[in-house]
């Protein structure tokens, strides 16, 4: 499997780039043998020595870590996973498959306040409001869980959100 080679290659730009492959992984057999072996990945991230400018690339290998915690740990799909994030593009998942975007709401008729849609997986529906300062960014909030089909009332954003923010802004 040449992604968990690269992820237990102890290099940094290998897992780097791989780990940004977990991110769009949808394949839910690669993805839970990936899980299988998240000890021994992590083992090997463990000893890579990260130099400073490395830093802003280690939250994408955090996130890939993430990733494969929740298949290996939750039943939940993975579109869970947005709201943990806020480098989900959806017109990107769109593209790609993963949701249906079901309304895009324009303010002053031109720029995206927020898009609403829909896991194709799972039917959870999203609320998401796209942001820009120095790069573009997204809020994503769960607006209707799929199977009780009822509103559900989650934060906006997770608490540690505005550190990685702040963090990810000064790096990039
Ligand atoms: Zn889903």
């Amino acid at each position: 499997m040449p992604l968990l080679n690269d992820l237990t290659s102890k290099n940094a730009q290998r897992t780097w780039i791989a780990s940004n492959a977990v991110r769009h992984l949808r394949d839910k057999g690669e993805l839970a043998a990936l899980a299988q072996e998240l000890d021994h990945i992590r083992e090997c991230i463990d000893h890579i020595e990260f130099n400073d400018g490395f830093r802003g690339y280690f939250m994408d290998i955090e996130f890939a870590l993430h990733k494969l915690e929740h298949v290996r740990r939750s039943h939940e799909c993975i579109c869970s996973l947005y709201l943990t994030d806020d480098l989900f593009n959806p017109v990107e998942e769109a593209r790609q498959g993963n949701i249906d975007i079901l309304k895009t709401v324009l303010l002053d008729g031109k720029w995206v306040d927020h898009y609403e849609c829909r896991c194709v997986l799972c039917g959870a529906q999203y609320s998401v409001e796209e942001n820009e300062y120095d790069h573009r960014w997204w809020a994503w909030r769960l607006l209707r869980n799929a199977d009780t089909n009822s509103c559900v009332h989650t934060p906006c954003l997770p608490e540690s959100y505005g550190d990685s923010a702040s963090l990810r802004v000064g790096i990039r």
